[in-house]
């Protein structure tokens, strides 16, 4: 099979998509010769196969790694792992469009969101770049005679498994830091979306990486991706995804050698909306904190609480405000929002909305499929919706928002942390001490205050509760990447 594909999009863009496995810094097919459709959600036609890595592709790829890290990559300093990851920053921001038009073409995200992540991935690799010299131990003092002192390694071979709603980006969030810290790494996209990770594999030889130390695989959760959690020889296994296959993972790791795992799962983020809030400004982000990528966000902002004083213009406005997200293709410049990732998304989003139809719960607007080919859905708003209600409790994953009104800041407290997950969440008032007190009560990995979806790269982010383990971004990420080994010398000698 051929290892490429010559790919025109709708905007101009013409390039060469990898298909193959990116192995030891060389793209080669998979060695039962698997393969997978990849399908373009706009119009549910497919673009093209990719290579499908096996048990044994993964076993392969973690052999090339396992010689990196104890050979070539344990001789490079700090400061040139620094030095490729800016580089690889630098490749980002002279491929962007190319890469978020990829983006575009296999996810369905607008092309200018696409450009976003590609430049906000570009950021990671240039902060874990600066990291990567300045990660160092200490020195101890426990006796006169006694010299200890810590010492930050890397952890080793990484397993790291990625969702489709963020490709690029995710992409970037787990290879940062553990490059940084001098880790080696197997990376396998999701299924539904593997075409800008083969992109991006094109730049990491040309970034300076040596072979072996950043592989690229294509491959199904349940064989690769299981695979991954299993292996015998990956130390770490970082995964971004669903809380059930989360458990899997972990499950996984502790039967096989108890390898490292952290985990950054679903969420369902309470979005809260003070009286005294300006509610302009409100809105606009209780939109974007639900609407923006077309709700596929871990940590979107699902369940609205307004309180009872604004709630009925809340509800109106709101709805006033959504008709201007156009839904449409992502190729064209005016689109807010695309179609969901794969028709599996589109139909588990589409009973959600039955579910809650059919629960009571009243629709304000969309409800329906947007449009007569591609995975669109009209962008909807359920209203007087209760805290029992599916809808409200379980992460539905897309453009669907579901509001109820509250009466104090005790329940709203109350309601806000009435889930399992607790991945973020956001508060919206314009009292200092109310945004204050809310922020400490509530259970979540991140508060957001009069904004949302306020990722950086320099801000740790992960879950509270069931939405996951350890944080990503930050000085934060740095630690899943590294284990603290302990020296003590004894200066004097002899017995104590
Ligand atoms: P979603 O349900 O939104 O598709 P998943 O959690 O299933 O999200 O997928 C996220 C990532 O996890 C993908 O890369 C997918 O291939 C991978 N994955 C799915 N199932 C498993 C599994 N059993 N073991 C390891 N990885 C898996």
């Amino acid at each position: 099979m051929s290892l490429t594909q010559t790919i025109e999009l709708p905007n101009g863009v013409k390039y060469e998509q990898p298909l193959g496995l990116f192995i030891n810094n060389e793209w080669v097919n998979s060695v039962d010769g698997g393969s997978f459709e990849v399908i373009n959600p706009t119009t549910e036609k497919v673009i093209t196969s990719v290579q499908e890595a096996s048990e044994k592709d993964v076993d392969i790829a973690v052999k090339a790694a396992r010689a990196a890290f104890e050979g070539e990559w344990s001789q490079v300093t700090p400061q040139d792992r620094g030095r490729y990851l800016n580089n690889l920053a630098d490749l980002f921001e002279k491929n962007r469009l190319l890469l978020a038009s990829v983006e575009a073409l296999d996810n369905g995200k607008a092309v200018s969101e696409a450009q976003g992540d590609v430049q906000a991935a570009a950021n990671v690799f240039r902060y874990y770049g600066g990291w990567a010299d300045k990660v160092h131990g200490k020195v101890i003092d426990t006796a006169p005679g006694k010299f200890n002192y810590t010492k930050q390694e890397p952890v080793g071979v990484c397993g790291q498994i990625i969702p489709w709603n963020f490709p690029i980006l995710m992409w970037s969030w787990k290879i940062g830091p553990a490059i940084a810290t001098g880790n080696v790494v197997i990376i396998k996209s999701a299924e539904q979306t593997p075409l800008s990770a083969l992109v991006a594999a094109t730049l990491i030889k040309e970034a300076g990486f040596p072979p072996g130390v950043i592989n690229v695989i294509s491959g199904l959760g349940r064989v690769a991706g299981a695979a991954i959690s299993a292996h015998m020889d990956i130390d770490k296994v970082a995964f971004t995804g669903s809380t059930p296959v989360g458990r899997m993972i972990m499950k996984a790791a502790a039967n096989s050698n108890l390898k490292k795992v952290t985990l950054e799962l679903g969420g369902k983020s309470p979005n809260i909306v003070f009286d005294d809030a300006n509610v302009d400004d409100a809105i606009s982000w209780v939109n974007f904190g639900i609407f923006f990528n077309h709700g596929q966000v871990c940590c979107a902002g699902s369940r609205i609480y307004v309180q009872e004083g604004i709630y009925d213009k809340f509800v109106e406005a709101f709805k006033a405000r959504i008709t201007k997200n156009v839904v449409g293709d992502p190729f064209h410049p005016e689109t807010f929002q695309g179609p969901q990732v794969s028709q599996l998304q589109f139909d588990r989003v589409m009973s959600y909305i039955e579910h809650g139809k059919q629960e009571g719960a009243k629709i304000e607007c969309g409800g329906g499929r947007h449009g007569t080919s591609g995975y669109f859905i009209q962008p909807t708003i359920f209203s007087n919706v209760t805290e029992d209600m599916k809808i409200m409790q379980e992460e539905i994953f897309g453009p669907v928002a579901s509001i109820a009104k509250f009466k104090t800041l005790d329940d709203a407290i109350r309601i806000g942390n009435n889930t399992t997950f607790g991945l973020a969440s956001a508060v919206h008032t314009t009292s200092l001490a109310t945004a204050i007190d809310v922020s400490n009560r509530l259970k979540a990995g991140t508060v957001w205050i009069n904004t949302y979806n306020a990722l950086h790269h320099q801000l740790p982010f992960g879950g509270y509760k069931e939405s996951g383990i350890g944080r990503e971004l930050g000085k934060a990420a740095l630690a899943n990447y590294t284990q603290t080994k302990t020296v003590c010398i004894n200066l004097a000698g002899g017995k104590d």
